[in-house]
């Protein structure tokens, strides 16, 4: 659990505190959804009490485990993103506009930060990752992955429609 600490900012509008984190994480889990983590944690922020809420903004640097596109081999995914989040303490919620979902709630003087972290992360992941750009991937027929050796499997794009010609002649 990652944790702010905000008993000193909470009922004072105007002030703000930075925290900055490095913690070792190997997972972080948001709504069913696991994110592997192969390095740090790294979280630099400030929390600002502007009133009647509770304003987050900062940075998280990590690096995922993701699996490489063309070959599935591991790959590290470094990950930079700005985040910023608004929190309301539990007792403030009847004067806030509850059609906004964006605002999260929290009780006594701690928010916890996993969440907001694993959702900015989801939300910022790229779809594909690669080894290299240059990787070869495997090879559909035989399934040996091409940056690490050679197979003998003719590697032509055959056109759907030729496949179903070539099937016909056997
Ligand atoms: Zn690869
Ligand atoms: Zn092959």
């Amino acid at each position: 659990m990652i944790k702010l600490n905000v008993e000193k900012i909470k009922n004072t509008p105007g002030e703000s505190i930075k925290a900055d984190y490095d913690v070792q994480i190997n997972e972080l889990i948001d709504e069913g959804e696991t994110i592997n983590l192969s390095d740090n944690l790294k979280i630099n922020l400030l929390a600002k009490n502007t009133g009647s809420e509770i304003l987050v903004s900062g940075k998280i640097e990590t690096a995922l485990k993701m699996m490489c596109g063309r070959c599935l081999t591991e790959t590290d995914c470094p990950i930079d993103i700005d985040f910023e989040e608004i929190f309301v303490h539990k007792s403030k919620a009847e004067y806030i506009d509850n059609s906004d979902d964006d605002i999260i709630f929290f009780e006594g003087n701690n928010i916890h930060l996993d969440q907001i972290v694993a959702k900015n992360i989801i939300l910022n992941m790229p779809i594909r990752t690669f080894c290299d750009e240059e990787c070869k991937g495997i090879c559909p027929q035989c399934g040996i992955n091409l940056n690490e050796e050679k197979c003998s499997c003719v590697q032509d794009n055959i056109d759907p429609r030729m496949e179903v010609l070539k099937k016909l002649l056997k």
